[in-house]
């Protein structure tokens, strides 16, 4: 299902496009999701001018409306103060046994996973991690492409973890919550690096999610590295995940890789038919709907590779169904899914953004990767290089690479000045905007 940081990205790009830049900037921007239950989605707001202003305005309304339009389901939103936001002190978190409310979702668990073809040994092995943690598959890395179940079986790892040992320390993160985590206390100096360790390496079973983003990040790894030997020392068991195996991952120190392969790795496949019907009759269940099988069969056929995007088209097809009284046959789900095609990416490699962002200036693919410094090639490199940072997974050192060899430092320096650019550039705003629709959808 969608996670409270997804629904509020969706929500609030939402509003990004029905609100002034400095309606958005002061009343949307500052806030932060906290805790998605079924119906609500709790925010932080740091003062009441934010909040006064969302009850006297149409905030509340327009966050449903878009909310219901995204997900298919009614979401409120319950605005908090800061200060007002219960903080669980550090003696209970750091207790055994205590679970952070937000680190797994407990809607991943093995009993709502479906188990198919492409996913069969790697829930076995999970099974096997989560009632023997720490002993024979460590550490373990699911790996596979993106939305066929890996953060979902990893989870159910820990969910049922905590079923047979309340007591277990788990600890979730994702790749890039570790890596901001550490930053932070190195920021904030002595004793908050002593807690960060304490609270990353005082675990009985440690999830790391999508570590193909330690990729190019050397601190980041020997910290990561550290933690790992610290959890395996001690006998205690680390599951990983990643969209591809780490002998692949690029800019990845080879020390890591060869810890990584001391334990054992299984892949996720993409779901075959039966399995992709499977999923669509548990959520047909578990919504309350009368959904008949050709009608879901149909819908799985559709969408063979990512199991969100078919859980995106299910959604779709269940507000046809629930908002809009219509009957449940097969040109219902035609109508509901009319523009899935559109709406599903392509995929967004350097090539396709330099082409892009070429076209669009009328310039050629070779002069932005060349050494030219005349000032309109310069600002189109800077856009394409600031495009290819946000919209790819690629490291910085691999982006300077494809735009004619030039260094890390000269990738930031260039994405750093759009970012800063943005802030103030409504013009900018909306070229940026242009170019990556049209990264994503164009022919
Ligand atoms: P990944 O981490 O591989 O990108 P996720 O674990 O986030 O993918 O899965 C995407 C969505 O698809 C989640 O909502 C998840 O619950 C659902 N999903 C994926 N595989 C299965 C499955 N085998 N059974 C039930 N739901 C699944
Ligand atoms: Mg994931």
């Amino acid at each position: 299902m969608t996670t409270k940081d997804e629904l509020w990205a969706q929500v609030q790009s939402e509003f990004y496009q029905n609100v002034s830049q400095m309606a958005f900037d002061t009343f949307i921007k500052p806030l932060k999701p906290i805790t998605l239950t079924d119906d609500v989605l709790v925010l932080e707001a740091p003062d009441d001018v934010i909040i006064n202003h969302w009850a006297n305005n149409q905030y509340n309304m327009d966050f449903v409306k878009y909310a219901v339009a995204k997900t298919g389901s009614f979401v409120q939103p319950e605005l908090k103060k800061t200060a007002d936001l219960v903080v669980v002190p550090a003696e209970v978190v750091n207790a055994p046994g205590f679970i952070r409310e937000s680190d797994l979702n407990e809607h991943f668990t093995f009993d709502s996973f479906v188990v198919g073809e492409g996913n069969q040994q790697a829930t076995a092995v999970a099974r096997a991690v989560a009632e023997a943690p720490g002993r024979q598959w460590n550490p373990y890395l699911i790996y596979g492409g993106v939305g066929l179940g890996k953060t979902h079986l990893m989870q159910s790892i820990g969910n049922e973890l905590a079923k047979l040992q309340p007591n277990a320390r788990i600890k979730y993160v994702t790749t890039e919550d570790f890596t901001n985590a550490f930053t932070d206390s190195l920021r904030a100096g002595e004793g908050a690096t002593s807690n960060f360790k304490r609270e990353y390496r005082n675990v009985d079973l440690l999830l790391v999610d999508d570590i193909q983003f330690l990729s190019g990040k050397g601190k980041i790894q020997e910290e990561f590295f550290n933690t790992f030997n610290a959890i395996t020392k001690s006998g205690h068991q680390i599951v990983m995940t990643s969209d591809k195996l780490p002998k692949t991952i690029p800019d990845l120190e080879s020390r890591l890789v060869s810890r990584f392969e001391q334990g054992i790795a299984m892949d996720i496949q993409r779901p075959d038919l039966p399995t992709r019907v499977a999923i669509l009759q548990n959520k047909a269940e578990s919504s309350g709907l009368e959904i008949p099988t050709d009608m879901l069969t149909w819908i799985a056929e559709q969408i063979d590779d990512n199991v969100r995007v078919l859980e995106g088209a299910f959604l779709k097809v269940e507000a046809a169904l629930r908002f809009q009284n219509q009957p449940p046959t097969i040109e219902t789900a035609q109508k509901a899914l009319g523009d899935l095609k559109i709406v599903v990416d392509r995929e967004i490699t350097v090539e396709r953004i330099q082409q892009v962002v070429g076209d669009f200036y009328m310039l050629t693919v070779d002069d932005l990767k060349s050494k030219n410094r005349k000032k309109e090639l310069v600002n189109a490199r800077h856009i394409a290089m600031y495009l290819t940072r946000t919209l790819t997974d690629m490291s910085l050192p691999n982006i300077g690479k494809s735009f004619g060899g030039r260094d890390h430092a000269s990738v930031l320096h260039a994405t750093t000045k759009i970012t800063d650019k943005l802030e103030s550039d409504n013009r900018l705003k909306e070229t940026i905007d242009a170019l990556t629709d049209d990264i994503k959808k164009g022919e």
